[in-house]
C-alpha cells in the first residue's frame, strides 16, 4: 500500500483544506478500528490520522510538497519536522550534514563496519543557490533561469579520474580488496581494525595515468544555467528542491539536490501578508459620503470595488480571492483595499463655493479663506 498522504485520503494534491477534511471523515468512518474489522484497521487509521494531520497544517503541508513523502518523514522522524526547521536554519553543530553520518564514521572506524557500504554508491552533496524574483512573478508562476558553477563529472573521463584504457594495475597495498586490516594495542586489549585502503581509496586497483582534464578527481567545475519553474503562489523565504541537480554522486550513485531560496521583492503598491495583499486607495469626500464604484488594478487586470456611501478614511474593504495563489493547491487569498479619503489642497473657486455652503449648512463656523497669519494679523 502506498504511503503518499494525498492517496491515503484519496484527494488531488491541490485538493483544499475543506476537501481534505472531508475526505479524512469518510476514511476515518470506514477504517475506524472501533467499527473495521479489518485486522490492519488500527494502522491503517492511524496513517489516516497523520496524513490529515500533516496537509491541513499549511506549513507542514509545503514542507511535505516540497521534500516529498520519504524525505519529509525522515525528517519528521529526527525530533519532528518542526524540530529539523529550526536545526536547520538555527546554525546548530550538525548544521548542513545528517547528524548521524558523524556517528556512523566513528562506528566505522572503531569496528571495522564500513566496507562494503563505504564503498557502494553514494549519493552527491546537495547544493545550494538563491533566486530573486518580483511579487508579480509570485503571482503568476514564472519559469526563471539560475546560473550557477557546480561540480560535474569529468567529460573527459567519464567520471572515472583516469583517460579509457588507461593501464591498471592491483594496489599493493591492500592487494586488489580495497581494505586494510590493522592491529592495535589499547586498554581494551586488541582491536582489529579495518579500513579503507588509503593508496587506492578503496578501489582495489591503481591507475597509472591520470586524466588531464580534472586532475584525476572525475569532477570538474562547471558553470550550468537551469531552467526553475516557480510555482505561483511561493512566499519570500521559501526554498525549492530541484531533485537530482545537486553534485554528481560516487561509485554509480544518483546526485545531490539543487536547494533554491527564493527572495521575493517587495512592491511598491501591494503590501503581503501571507497570501493576502494589501493597498492603498485614494477616493473624494464626495466618493467617501455617496459611495462609488472604482476600479482596483491588480496584476489580473482592473477589479470593480462598490464604496458604500459613509466610507471613512482608513476603512478596509474586501475583494475575496483576489489576493495572492495558494502554494500548490486551489483557490487565493484576500486583497484588503485600505480606502484614504484625499483633502484637496487646492479648491476652485466653485468648489470653494460649495464647500462653504457645506459647512454653512451643517451649522459650522469655519474661519474659510484664512490662514493662521491672516487671522493673527486680523487679532492684532
Ligand atoms: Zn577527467
Ligand atoms: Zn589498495
Amino acid at each position: 500500500m502506498s504511503e503518499d498522504f494525498y492517496e491515503v485520503l484519496g484527494v488531488d494534491r491541490d485538493a483544499s483544506e475543506d476537501e481534505i477534511n472531508r475526505a479524512f471523515r469518510q476514511q476515518a468512518a470506514k477504517h475506524h478500528p472501533d467499527v473495521s474489522d479489518d485486522p490492519d484497521a488500527e494502522e491503517t487509521f492511524k496513517r489516516i490520522q497523520k496524513a490529515k494531520e500533516v496537509l491541513t497544517d499549511e506549513d507542514k503541508r509545503a514542507a511535505y510538497d516540497q521534500l516529498g513523502h520519504d524525505r519529509f518523514t525522515q525528517a519528521d522522524k529526527h525530533g519532528g519536522f518542526d524540530e529539523g526547521r529550526r536545526a536547520r536554519s538555527g546554525g546548530s553543530p550538525f548544521d548542513g550534514g545528517d547528524p548521524f553520518g558523524n556517528v556512523g564514521d566513528i562506528f566505522e572506524q572503531f569496528f571495522g563496519g564500513g566496507g562494503p557500504r563505504r564503498n557502494g554508491p553514494v549519493q552527491g552533496r546537495d547544493l545550494r543557490t538563491a533566486l530573486t524574483i518580483e511579487l508579480e512573478e509570485s503571482y503568476r508562476g514564472a519559469t526563471k533561469q539560475v546560473t550557477l558553477r557546480r561540480p560535474q563529472a569529468c567529460s573527459s573521463c567519464d567520471g572515472a579520474g583516469h583517460p579509457p584504457g588507461a593501464n591498471v594495475r592491483r594496489c599493493p597495498e591492500c592487494d586488489g580488496r580495497g581494505q586494510v586490516t590493522r592491529i592495535q594495542q589499547s586498554a581494551l586489549g586488541r582491536i582489529q581494525q579495518t579500513q579503507t585502503c588509503p593508496r587506492c581509496d578503496g578501489e582495489g586497483d591503481l591507475v597509472e595515468e591520470t586524466c588531464s582534464a580534472c586532475r584525476g578527481e572525475g569532477i570538474v567545475q562547471e558553470r550550468s544555467t537551469l531552467s526553475v519553474d516557480i510555482p505561483a503562489g511561493i512566499r519570500d523565504g521559501q526554498t525549492l528542491r530541484m531533485e537530482r541537480e545537486g553534485a554528481p554522486g560516487e561509485r554509480g550513485g544518483p546526485p545531490g539536490d539543487l536547494l533554491i531560496e527564493v527572495t521575493v521583492e517587495e512592491h511598491p503598491d501591494f503590501e503581503r501578508d501571507g497570501d493576502d495583499l494589501h493597498i492603498r486607495q485614494p477616493i473624494s469626500f464626495p466618493q467617501a459620503v455617496f459611495g462609488d464604484t472604482v476600479e482596483i488594478e491588480t496584476f489580473d487586470g482592473p477589479h470593480s470595488l462598490d464604496i458604500p456611501g459613509g466610507t471613512q478614511s482608513g476603512e478596509m474593504l474586501t475583494i475575496d480571492g483576489a489576493g495572492m495563489p495558494r502554494l500548490r493547491r486551489r483557490g487565493a487569498g484576500d486583497l484588503h483595499v485600505h480606502v484614504q479619503v484625499v483633502t484637496p489642497r487646492r479648491l476652485s473657486p466653485e468648489e470653494r463655493e460649495a464647500l462653504e455652503k457645506f459647512a454653512e449648512a451643517g451649522g459650522e463656523n469655519v474661519n474659510v479663506g484664512q490662514g493662521f497669519f491672516e487671522r493673527l494679523r486680523e487679532s492684532l
